[in-house]
């Protein structure tokens, strides 16, 4: 299964995507992650693309493309990959088709933007492993504390309230006509993000069994 997750920040990828991983035994790439790992290395990549995540703002086209190429090329892309956060913008949709891959499905999480905002507040990441919780929605076993690596929970810089508001403009401008492209194509399912996880979940597995 080669699939892609679209939706506004915080309408649930990461999670649902972790779930799909488990499921259909393929990894998650995702651009974000990736691209956080290489800020706090410090590496060229990560000092370029410093300024724009901190703002809200995407990073350049050719340098999350470049990162995706790489990745794609590993092994444990063989049996299929659900892509979490790329493609952004057309000029990546279109590279991904250059490159050859065509995907299964597109799958977009709809979520408000009101209701985006709200969750994006109580938003907690791992500073070490980069897993993901909420303060309501998924509360990790112990408060302030990683379930998956035990290091300290922290609320990531672009979760601020005003760049929450610049990232749902940029989602709204550049990543939104990604659906009409992919529809095009006949390749994008709809789901309703969901207030519940699990609920979400249902959704999105039942519609992924049909593909
Ligand atoms: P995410 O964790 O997916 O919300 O990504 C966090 C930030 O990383 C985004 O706000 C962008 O600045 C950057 N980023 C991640 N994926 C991409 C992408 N495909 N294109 C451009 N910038 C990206």
């Amino acid at each position: 299964m080669k699939l892609i997750l679209l939706g506004a920040p915080g309408a649930g990828k990461g999670t649902q995507a972790e779930l799909i991983s488990e499921k259909y035994n393929i990894p998650t790439i995702s651009t974000g992650n990736i691209i956080r790992a290489a800020l706090k290395e410090g590496t060229e990549m990560g000092l370029k693309a410093k300024e724009y995540t901190e703002r809200g703002e995407l990073v350049p086209d050719e340098v999350v493309i470049g990162i995706i190429e790489e990745r794609l090329e590993l092994p444990d892309c063989k049996n299929g990959f659900i892509l979490d956060g790329f493609p952004r913008t057309i000029p990546q949709a279109e590279a991904l088709d250059k490159m050859g891959i065509t995907v299964d499905a597109a799958l977009s999480i709809e979520v408000d933007d009101s209701e985006i905002v709200k969750r994006m507040s109580g938003r907690r990441v791992c500073h070490k492993c980069g897993a993901s919780f909420h303060t309501e929605f998924k509360k990790p076993k112990k408060d302030g504390i990683c379930d998956a690596c035990g290091d300290e929970l922290i609320i990531r810089k672009d979760d601020e309230a005003q760049t929450v508001l610049n990232r749902l403009q940029v989602f709204h401008e550049q990543t939104e006509p990604l659906k009409s492209y992919y529809e095009a194509q006949g390749r994008l399912i709809e789901v309703e993000g969901q207030d519940k996880v699990s609920d979400t979940t249902a959704l999105v597995m039942a519609a992924l069994s049909k593909i």
